[in-house]
């Protein structure tokens, strides 16, 4: 099987336009390294770019996706863990500023936890075992639900991205830096179908739309 032809294609176009676009950008991160103040975890669901949602270069957002977006707690045991480690790198090596946790509508991973949420999983069920990290965000979400929503789908994105925020601070590394102020974490949200970003406000942990000036966004 030959590598995909419409890859090749595609990278030719990103040689003529978005490396030449970045050159300079490229060559300075190549020299210097990198300094991301933001990392950004969300899904793998090919709907859903960090980088194409927050328009951001090269060198600008360090990015872990993963199935729905999900944050395990600290576990210090010996498994591997990929999330984990990517948290760790990001705060102790690159010490960004921000870490925001971006849910998104119509999650496969959120959708297939509620379709199963009581199916036993079995050894090599890797999704299974993987999404049933959203248990707790369940059980929060029936016993302290933060806002009545209709929609049990987008209710459960909602209450995953918050989970994810309370396994963060799970992590010493996380906590530390939280407390001496030198790191924040945030909720998203985003919509596919219109490309509505909603962000977590930190007391209520409701969700609201973000208002962007779109004008001035393009003029700078
Ligand atoms: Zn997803």
């Amino acid at each position: 099987m030959n590598f995909p032809s419409d890859l090749i294609a595609g990278y030719g176009r990103y040689l003529q336009k978005g490396f030449v676009r970045y050159k300079e950008t490229h060559e300075h991160l190549a020299i210097y390294g990198q300094k991301p103040q933001v990392m950004v975890i969300s899904c793998c669901d090919s709907r859903v770019t960090p980088e194409g949602i927050f328009h951001a270069g090269p060198g600008e957002l360090f990015v872990f996706r993963n199935v729905a977006n999900l944050v395990p707690p600290c576990e210090e045991d010996s498994g591997l863990h990929g999330t984990s480690a990517a948290i760790e790198y990001a705060v102790r090596a690159l010490k960004v500023k921000h870490i925001v946790v971006m849910g998104h509508a119509k999650c496969g991973g959120v959708q297939a936890f509620r379709e199963n949420a009581n199916a036993p999983t079995l050894k090599g069920d890797f999704i299974g075992r993987w999404i049933k990290l959203l248990e707790p965000a369940a059980i929060a979400m029936a016993c302290m639900p933060v806002d009545k929503l209709d929609d049990p789908q987008l209710a459960m994105e909602y209450a995953g991205v918050r989970q994810s925020l309370k396994n963060l601070e799970t992590f010493p590394f996380v906590k530390e830096e939280l407390e001496a102020g030198s790191l924040s974490i945030h909720g998203a949200w985003f919509d596919i179908g219109s490309g509505e970003l909603r962000v977590m406000d930190p007391e209520t942990q409701v969700f609201h739309t973000t208002e962007t000036d779109v004008g001035a966004a393009e003029e700078a």
